[in-house]
């Protein structure tokens, strides 16, 4: 177990699945639903290969287990979301009553351990208006910190305004909507699962962050300028385009290339480096956090595990021993988090 620092190490986007999610997965595979992503993600992990049966051990607890795994790796909190994809793939009704009854569960091991748990509110996008509604409750009577949406709704995008009534909610709530990945839906996802790159080692990222990319040019934020968003993966990889999408894209509103390319209140990096805040997670490596934390700044960069999926207990020296000063990483293990999320 790593030595305690003066910080406490909040972990930003770890994932929980009721069991009864796990179970539904199941059946939507059963059933063939038609969405290779989801196919490739939920057929492995529902397996019973060691890795899976591994991670739905984990992921399905939200005790003793978790507590334990929590204190072998330093972590003093777990912000935790309902795992990719949510409730994301079922029908409205369905994906909205279930939305509420997980919320109620994250909230009940919460209140067991407020001390080491807090945790975001599952919402369903399906039913724009119903998902604005469970955030509110979510955050207003449940204590949830925010909203979790991993990515595409059925190959539907947030920048669509029939979306908004979430980041209204989100706004006039004050809490961040956190755009977890989840992977390619069917329209995108043929090159990358061809040769195995459609999750984590990539795919995720690329429509994770095509997803803020379309909610930026968009004009989302010059609509709803307090919003705030969290993606992980330190940004999905757009921290690094920032010169190349502002000159293009002011190049675009210039030629008027694109009926759909408008020009926006600020620079698309802007937005970034105003609305947005990135996690760690995934990612422990010190080149890119410390890239991250030298564009967006020391206050956009947020730590995150993202256990079960990658918990590796000595990833978390590599963040201890990052080069930067001791206020530094409290800011990226601690008051960040409790900025963001209120805590
Ligand atoms: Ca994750």
């Amino acid at each position: 177990m790593p030595t305690q620092p003066n910080y406490l190490r909040i972990a930003t986007e770890e994932a929980f699945a009721p069991p009864e999610l796990i179970a539904r997965y199941r059946k939507l595979l059963n059933d063939g639903y038609d969405d290779p992503g989801f196919r490739s993600l939920w057929g492995f992990y529902s397996g019973s290969s060691p890795r899976a049966t591994a991670l739905a051990e984990r992921i399905q607890d939200l005790g003793e287990r978790r507590l334990r795994d929590m204190d072998d790796s330093g972590i003093a909190m777990q912000i935790l979301s309902l795992t990719a994809p949510g409730v994301q793939v079922f029908d409205a009704p369905e994906a909205t009553a279930l939305a509420r009854s997980f919320n109620d569960q994250l909230s009940e091991a919460i209140l067991k351990r407020p001390d080491r748990f807090s945790g975001l509110a599952a919402i369903a996008p399906q039913d724009p208006t119903g998902a604005a509604k469970e955030l509110e409750r979510g955050v207003r009577q449940l204590g949830l910190k925010g909203a979790i949406i991993n990515s595409h709704t059925r190959g539907e995008y947030l920048d669509d305004s029939k979306f908004w009534p979430i980041f209204e909610a989100a706004e006039h709530l004050n809490v961040p909507v956190y755009i977890h990945p989840t992977t390619p839906p069917k329209s995108m996802i043929g090159p990358f699962i061809e040769r195995g790159l459609d999750g984590a080692i990539f795919g995720f990222a690329v429509e994770t962050g095509l997803h803020l990319l379309r909610v930026i040019v968009s004009g989302v934020f010059d609509r709803f300028p307090k919003l705030r968003i969290v993606v992980g993966h330190l940004g999905e990889g757009l921290p690094y385009w920032l010169f190349r999408i502002d000159f293009m894209h002011r190049a675009m509103v210039k030629a008027n290339r694109y009926a759909s390319v408008q020009k926006l209140q600020k620079q698309p990096s802007d937005y970034i480096k105003e609305n947005v805040y990135v996690t760690t997670s995934g990612m422990a490596w010190e080149p890119p956090i410390l890239y991250a934390q030298s564009v967006l700044g020391v206050d956009r960069v947020l730590y995150a595990m993202d256990y079960p999926y990658q918990f590796v207990p000595e990833e978390v020296q590599v963040t201890d021993n990052l080069p930067i000063s001791d206020a530094d990483k409290e800011k990226l293990y601690q008051t960040n988090a409790e900025q963001v999320f209120s805590l």
